[in-house]
């Protein structure tokens, strides 16, 4: 039994079950046995790996959609370029990277992270030495914006509920004889967030709803609203919200028993899109997609980098190259599954791919 383990089923056992919410927060943030304050995290060797970690094509077409944003804002002389939930810092260096040819580009930005982690912290300054850090994003300084997120708000905590002969409860995390596992509890206020269609499904469903992606998504909007700019958000999820228990843990590329190994292994939940939109919409900025990632990184122009880079003689690197195209793109890898939604202050003209 872990450290973490230990930490919840005494917790548990003194104040009674907590919520999956709570409990995703812990195996994720705990600021010593936290899954995101260690290191092995991320790549081939890690528990998964993300787009930017796949290909280095990948940061730099988002540098190239960020800098026509710039471009299209009157390429203001200051601007805000902001990450949430940077991982290595690989996505940003790759920005960075991609846009230093754009005449005044990188005069004009200042680049900041919203990050949690201390142990991932240290590791994007290797990367990305002139950021500044922020634990959360209504720390930024305000000013025009451009925002990206790849796979940050997969990692937000959800609430679950399940319906019982008729009834809607919310399942808990409680302790059954020492042992971890979900029970079912009266739901909390933040039921009122799941919509009338999924309240309405059959016995035995599950519905879920993301608190925090909801007041995130609130505040970029506000932001952008006020100061102008645009925010991408990449992540695996939904179109539209629907029934359905996404709540996964991931270890070493496998699932696994989330309740197995609090702290080791990755939690995540789909990201619901129409929900993103809807909490953009009503503070009155506009919103772009969502599209699947491989049809954004196509018509933005991920075919012809490839191409380029392909040209490369170095051996082996023709067949590396495709084979990343490959997996950002194709149906049954990143491609579809993943999707890509443009939040924008409503003077701005519409992005290209979306
Ligand atoms: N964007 C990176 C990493 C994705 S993993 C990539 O694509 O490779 C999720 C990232 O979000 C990690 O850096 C994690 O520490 C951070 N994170 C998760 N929840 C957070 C929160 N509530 N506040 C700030 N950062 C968070």
């Amino acid at each position: 039994m872990n450290a973490l383990y230990e930490h919840l089923l005494k917790r548990i056992n003194t104040d009674g079950p907590i919520s999956l919410s709570d409990y995703m927060a812990t195996c994720l943030m705990h600021p010593q046995h936290g899954y995101y304050q260690t290191e092995r995290v991320f790549g081939r060797e890690g528990d998964f790996i993300t787009a930017p970690e796949v290909s280095q094509m990948f940061g730099e077409m988002i540098g190239l959609w960020l800098a026509d944003r710039w471009i299209n804002m009157g390429r203001p002389t200051s601007v805000n370029l902001i990450e949430l939930g940077p991982g290595r810092g690989t996505l940003m260096a790759d920005i960075l990277r991609a846009t230093a040819a754009v005449h005044d580009f990188q005069d004009a930005i200042d680049v900041h992270f919203v990050e949690a982690s201390t142990q991932l912290r240290a590791k994007q300054a290797e990367a990305v030495p002139c950021a500044s850090w922020h634990d959360r994003f209504s720390d930024i300084p305000t000013g025009p914006v451009l925002i990206v997120a790849n796979e940050f708000f997969d990692a937000l905590p959800i609430h679950q509920y399940e319906k019982l002969d008729g009834q809607w409860h919310e399942r808990v995390v409680c302790a059954v004889k020492g042992r971890l596992g979900f029970g079912l509890a009266p739901c909390g206020p933040q039921f009122a967030m799941v919509n009338d269609e999924i309240k309405a499904g059959s016995d035995g469903s599950i519905a879920e709803v993301c608190p925090a992606a909801l007041s995130i998504a609130g505040d970029i909007s506000d932001y952008l609203k006020h100061h102008g700019g645009a925010a991408l958000i990449i992540d695996y999820g939904y179109r539209k919200s629907a029934a359905g228990d996404t709540f996964q843990a991931m270890k070493s590329h496998s699932y696994v028993d989330p309740f197995l190994e609090p702290g080791m292994a990755d939690l995540t939940a789909h990201v619901a899109f129409d929900q993103l939109k809807s909490a953009a919409k009503e503070i009155g900025a506009k919103v772009y997609g969502p599209a699947t990632q491989g049809m954004f990184l196509m018509a933005i122009g991920l075919g012809a980098r490839a191409q380029v880079l392909s040209q490369d003689d170095t051996p082996g690197s023709q067949e590396r190259i495709l084979s990343e195209l490959k997996r950002l793109t194709s149906n049954d890898q990143m491609g579809t599954l993943f999707k890509v939604l443009a939040i924008q202050n409503a003077d701005l003209p519409a992005p290209p791919g979306l």
